[in-house]
């Protein structure tokens, strides 16, 4: 099946209330282009280099999401027109994101990241770091960040049962954070192996790549 073939397939079968995030880290312009053509304009990337390249050659309307794990000293390159930045793990980054977000005069929407997974690789909050971030005198005074909700990976396996508990506790850390925010909406939790699980977990974004472009290199 073709991108295209691929993208439609799995737009019709997302719940309506769920946004798909293309994932097309490593891939072509000209596969993006494909995606584009069928009105898609919600993409992922994770690497800052890629992404400012293919913004500057690509069509202005897309919407740019930063998936990957992001340094603090590569906000500034990025800060100009991303969307919605998907792993914010500390509150220095969040510092950051405002700083350039400021310089910009505008406001960039966040996710802060959870730490769901039993994989030491995998980057993100504990509770308690979630906790100490959205509770600190300092959060208030950002005015040029918004947390739109949270985001987090289950465990690269084929136990099912241990992916869907992962997302059920990211779900749950969501519903207590609405206490305190109550206008977070977003909670970005599923990829192209664990989707389907995420949807049914409460996920309202997935991060979807290989299902649609094919496998990375
Ligand atoms: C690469 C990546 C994805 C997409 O992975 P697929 O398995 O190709 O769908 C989703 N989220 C993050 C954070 C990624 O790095």
């Amino acid at each position: 099946m073709s991108i295209k073939e691929n993208l439609i397939e799995i737009k019709k079968s997302l719940p309506e209330h769920v946004t798909l995030v293309a994932v097309s880290k490593t891939k072509p312009n000209e596969a993006l282009l494909e995606a584009f053509e069928t009105g898609h304009r919600v993409f992922g990337e994770n690497k800052v280099q890629e992404m400012v390249q293919k913004w500057e050659t690509l069509p202005k309307d897309i919407e740019w999401h930063m998936i990957g794990h992001l340094q603090r000293n590569k906000v500034k390159y990025i800060a100009e027109f991303v969307s919605l930045i998907h792993g914010v793990d500390s509150f220095r980054l969040l510092k950051e994101i405002n700083k350039q977000a400021l310089k910009h005069n505008r406001t960039v929407d966040c996710l802060l990241q959870m730490h769901i997974a039993q994989e030491e690789t995998k980057f993100g909050l504990s509770a308690e770091e979630l906790n100490a971030v959205v509770g600190s005198e300092e959060f208030e005074q950002l005015q040029n960040i918004q947390v739109c909700g949270l985001m987090g990976m289950a465990t690269f396996t084929e136990n099912k049962e241990q992916v869907r508990q992962e997302f059920a506790f990211l779900k749950q850390n969501f519903e207590s954070l609405q206490k305190k925010l109550p206008n977070i909406k977003i909670l970005s939790m599923g990829m192209s192996g664990d989707f389907d699980i995420a949807i049914e977990e409460g996920s309202t974004m997935v991060r979807i790549g290989s299902s649609i472009f094919g496998a990375r290199q």
